[in-house]
């Protein structure tokens, strides 16, 4: 991969977005799709311009986790609309197709669709475009680091050795086609009992601050294990957006004014 970036084969910015920000992590089900949300409501409080791009074609989850369903329209049948909620404008594969259909497509058929989701889609005025990468160091990822101007990209990890191990593979894959690491955020970083306020570190705590430190990018933020982020998640209401004074919610924000 090293030296395999190509500026003149980059699309050029996306008109109108001033910045692109991917959101990474090296394994699923560490809480990247959660963060990215988040980071794009939080990003959308602090008065930023937002977009938020679903590039997980496979899996699709920010239609259900911003609340928002139904098909994107074209004026002119060629570009389309992106859907809006919580004035966010977001697309996902998941609008264009059914939620329980597969998509059975191969590496050069996800590059298109990705493509075409950052070029056909009016996107409008936009500070920043929040893009929900899938986990791992595959084609959609490295379609986005090598032909999108990527400002940077924010890594997602729990404190669990097994899922530093997959961020740093992030990481160094990001590092091979040049793009800005922005620093990690640690998510399921510590457990509260809510009655009786013992702290529990269910996949043990730190480790993201450690690799970071060890990779010399900025360790963003700490974001606990709580129910109410799964909760407010699945009800496609963010915590950022429906219990915007909840301490979890000020770390979103400031995790959105840090990046
Ligand atoms: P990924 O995008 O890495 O696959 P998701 O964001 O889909 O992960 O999160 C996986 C599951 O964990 C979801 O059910 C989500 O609601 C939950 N989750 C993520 N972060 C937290 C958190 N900080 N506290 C509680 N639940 C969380």
């Amino acid at each position: 991969l090293g030296g395999q970036r190509q500026p003149a084969q980059q699309m050029p910015l996306v008109p109108g977005v001033k910045a692109i920000i991917a959101v990474a992590s090296g394994k699923g089900g560490v809480g990247k799709s959660t963060t990215a949300v988040n980071l794009a409501m939080g990003l959308a409080a602090i008065g930023q311009k937002v977009g938020l791009l679903d590039a997980d074609i496979y899996g699709p989850s920010l239609p259900r986790m911003a609340g928002i369903s139904g098909r994107p329209t074209s004026t002119d049948g060629r570009k389309l609309h992106p859907m809006e909620n919580y004035g966010v404008k977001i697309m996902s594969m998941g609008f264009l197709v059914d939620e329980d259909a597969p998509m059975i497509w191969r590496g050069p058929m996800v590059q298109s669709a990705l493509q075409q989701m950052l070029g056909d889609v009016l996107w409008g005025e936009l500070d920043v475009l929040v893009v929900d990468l899938p986990p791992g160091t595959g084609d959609a990822q490295l379609t986005m680091a090598q032909r999108v101007p990527l400002a940077g990209a924010v890594i997602v990890s729990t404190p669990q050795d097994i899922a530093l191990l997959d961020a740093r593979k992030a990481i160094n894959m990001f590092r091979k086609v040049d793009v800005p690491v922005l620093g990690i955020v640690e998510n399921m970083s510590y457990f509260c009992c809510p009655n009786c306020g013992h702290r529990a570190e269910i996949f043990a705590h730190g480790g993201a601050r450690a690799c970071a430190a060890q990779y010399g990018v900025d360790f963003l933020a700490e974001i606990p294990l709580e129910l109410a982020v799964r909760e407010t998640s699945d009800a496609g209401r963010p915590i950022v957006v429906s219990d915007p004074r909840s301490p979890v919610a000020e770390a979103y924000r400031q995790l959105a004014m840090t990046v």
